[in-house]
C-alpha cells in the first residue's frame, strides 16, 4: 500500500486535526521527479454517481481526510474508491479536481468559468453564481478538508471584494444569498464566514441591497449570528470614524488564512508574486478578448463593402 507523506504527517499530528500544508517540509507530488506514483483512487460524485480516478499521493498530500480514509484499516482504503457525499455540484467537484493537478482555480471572468456558469459575464446573475460557485467549492474544502484549497479559494474572493480582480474597482458586497450558505454549510468561525461578516461590516449600506425583492427577502433570512457579528464590526468600524476621523482599512488578506503570525511574512511575498501573475495575465486576457473583436469588426466592414460593391455593380 502507499504511504503518503500526508499520511506520515497526520499520524504525526493526530487523524482529524487541522493542519496547513503550505510551509510543510514535504514536496507535492510530481510526475516530474516521479513522486506522484502510479497508485489510483476511484471516486464517485453526483446523482448519477460520475467515475473519476485520482492519482491517490495527491489526494493524500492535499487532504489528511483522503490520507485517513485512504490509509486506514476503513473499506475505501481496501477498495481504494470513495464516493463524495454531501450533494456538492458535479461542477465544485470537477473544479477540485482540476485544482489537485493544476493547483489553480480559473480566473473570475474567465472562458472556463463561463463555460461553467453556462452564461455570460453581462448576464446579471454571473457575480452571484460565482460566488455560490466559490462559496461550495471552499465548503468541500472544509468537509473533505484541504486546507489549501480553502485558501486558493479565500484568496479569489479578497481579490474580488477587496482588490478588484487586480484590475478594476473592486465588487460591494456579496449576495445574503451567498452569505446564507457560507453560514450553513460551515462553521460560523470559519475564515470565509469571517470574510463576509467583515466586508458587510465595513462596506454595506441600504444602498446596496437595491431594489431586487429576492434580496430583500433573502436579508430576512440570514442566520442570526451574521447579523450580530456585522453588528459588533459596525460597532468598530464607527469607533474608528470618530477616534481617527478616517475609514478603519479592511483586514489584510493573511487575517482569513489558517496559518499563524510566524507564516504572515512568507505568506505576504507569495501574495505579491501572485498578485502581479495574475493581474499580468488577466490583462493578457483582456487584451486578447479586444484583439478578437477588433479583428471581428474588421471582418464585418469587409464584407459590409464587398456587398455594397457588389449591389452597385449589379445595378449599374
Ligand atoms: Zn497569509
Amino acid at each position: 500500500m502507499l504511504t503518503c507523506p500526508a499520511a506520515q504527517a497526520s499520524s504525526e499530528n493526530k487523524a482529524g486535526k487541522r493542519k496547513e500544508v503550505e510551509g510543510s517540509a514535504a514536496r507535492p507530488p510530481s510526475f516530474l521527479n516521479g513522486t506522484i506514483g502510479i497508485d489510483t483512487v476511484k471516486l464517485t460524485a453526483g446523482p448519477n454517481q460520475k467515475p473519476y480516478v485520482i492519482h491517490k499521493s495527491l489526494l493524500c498530500y492535499y487532504s489528511p481526510y483522503f490520507a485517513a480514509a485512504l490509509n486506514g484499516s476503513f473499506k475505501e482504503a481496501e477498495e481504494n474508491a470513495l464516493k463524495i457525499d454531501g450533494g456538492f455540484r458535479l461542477e465544485v467537484v470537477n473544479l477540485f479536481f482540476n485544482w489537485l493537478y493544476t493547483q489553480t482555480i480559473p480566473e473570475t471572468r474567465s472562458p472556463e468559468i463561463r463555460a461553467i456558469l453556462n452564461r455570460g459575464i453581462e448576464s446579471k446573475d454571473f457575480d452571484v453564481e460565482w460566488d455560490m460557485l466559490m462559496t461550495g467549492l471552499y465548503i468541500f474544502g472544509d468537509r473533505y478538508n484541504v486546507p489549501k484549497l480553502r485558501k486558493d479559494v479565500m484568496d479569489k474572493f479578497y481579490s474580488k471584494y477587496e482588490l478588484g480582480d487586480g484590475t478594476g474597482l473592486p465588487y460591494g458586497v456579496p449576495s445574503y444569498g451567498t452569505v446564507l450558505k457560507a453560514f450553513n454549510g460551515l462553521p460560523d468561525n470559519s475564515k470565509l464566514c469571517h470574510f463576509f461578516v467583515c466586508i458587510y461590516g465595513t462596506k454595506w449600506d441600504s444602498g446596496c441591497d437595491g431594489a431586487s425583492a429576492e434580496e430583500i427577502k433573502a436579508r430576512d433570512e440570514v442566520p442570526r449570528i451574521f447579523l450580530s457579528k456585522v453588528m459588533l464590526k459596525m460597532g468598530d468600524v464607527r469607533k474608528y470614524n470618530s477616534q481617527f476621523d478616517d475609514e478603519p482599512p479592511m483586514p489584510g488578506l493573511c487575517a482569513f488564512h489558517e496559518h499563524g503570525p510566524e507564516a504572515t511574512n512568507a505568506c505576504r511575498k507569495a501574495q505579491r508574486v501572485e498578485t502581479a501573475v495574475s493581474t499580468a495575465a488577466e490583462r493578457a486576457r483582456m487584451e486578447a478578448e479586444r484583439a478578437v473583436a477588433v479583428e471581428t469588426r474588421r471582418e464585418t466592414m469587409i464584407k459590409q463593402a464587398r456587398e455594397k460593391r457588389l449591389k452597385t455593380s449589379n445595378g449599374s
